[in-house]
């Protein structure tokens, strides 16, 4: 039987605000689970919680209600098996990109040596071969990414969170960014697939109903504030893919009732 990665049960999110009067309910009740390999979309209107949620899973928020497990344990602090990439890329300025990417090997305190060959691998799977030494403002927007990206991998977590990767990129950077990350999850890299041989799980957060059907083996819909599962779709395509699945009308249909889910959480006037 697969595995499960990730187990959240009833789970729900209210901030207290400075005061702590007032209270901003972001999450009503979400379960969701994740098995092992399995990647995993969220859409849904902005400020519904997709943000939320994503720190729940990783450990840097704790939820006000219901419970949040990760391969079977308990959320209770940031992990090293869990990586994350921001919709920004955040990357220290006054480092080069090698040693942006090797930040949480050094803050770990770990021999930096013996991550070299890993760090060089991902550079060279996501096209960043050459620019090692380079520093982030010499580098696009895409690349900077890529280098996050590498940086998430660099201690082969077992589960991937992504915040809107690639949202701030052109649309053909992205297209290429998606094939690529289904490449790197695929195994194509002998180092980067886990050395138990399990396949990375990922949740991925995204404004484009395109790029989440393309990607995923699930689609999590979400209601406006404060978020519920408002549907789940399966997507049938075997993965890793590549742009022919866009000539098939079951994509079509797919990204079609999305779409159209989409509009009734956020409220049709907002097409009107
Ligand atoms: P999304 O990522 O879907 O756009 P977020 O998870 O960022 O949504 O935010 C969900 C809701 O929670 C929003 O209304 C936002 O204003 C509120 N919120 C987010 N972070 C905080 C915080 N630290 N304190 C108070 N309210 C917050
Ligand atoms: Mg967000």
């Amino acid at each position: 039987m697969e595995k499960t990665v990730i187990d959240i049960n009833k789970m729900g999110m209210t901030y207290s605000t400075g005061s702590g009067e007032e209270k901003i309910q972001a999450i009503k009740e979400i379960s969701l689970h994740a098995k092992e390999g399995e990647f995993i979309s969220l859409v849904g209107p902005s400020g519904c919680g997709k943000t939320t949620l994503l720190r729940i899973i990783s450990g840097l928020l704790s939820p006000t209600v219901g419970s949040v497990s990760v391969n079977g344990k308990k959320v209770d602090g940031p992990s090293k098996d869990i990586g994350i990439v921001f919709q920004n890329p955040v990357l220290l300025e006054w480092r080069n990109i090698l040693d942006n990417i090797l930040l949480p090997i050094e803050i770990r305190n770990y021999d930096k040596k013996q991550y070299l060959g890993l760090a060089k691998e991902l550079l060279k799977l996501t096209g960043l071969s050459g620019f090692e030494k380079r520093m982030p403002y010499e580098l696009s927007g895409g690349m900077k990414q890529r280098a996050c990206i590498c940086r998430a991998l660099i201690e082969n977590p077992s589960l991937l969170l992504m915040d809107e990767p690639f949202g701030a990129l052109d649309a053909f950077t992205r297209d290429q960014m998606n094939i690529e990350l289904l490449k790197i999850l695929a195994g194509e890299s002998k180092s980067v697939m886990r050395e138990d041989k399990k396949k990375k799980t990922v949740i991925f957060i995204t404004h484009s109903i395109t790029e989440a059907v393309f990607l995923s083996d699930k689609v999590v819909v979400l209601s406006g504030r404060p978020s519920m599962v408002l549907k789940s779709y399966d997507i049938p395509f075997d993965r890793p893919r590549n742009e022919e699945v866009l000539r098939e009308s079951e994509f079509g249909n797919l990204v079609y009732q999305i779409t159209e889910d989409i509009k009734i959480a956020c409220g049709e006037s907002l097409y009107a």
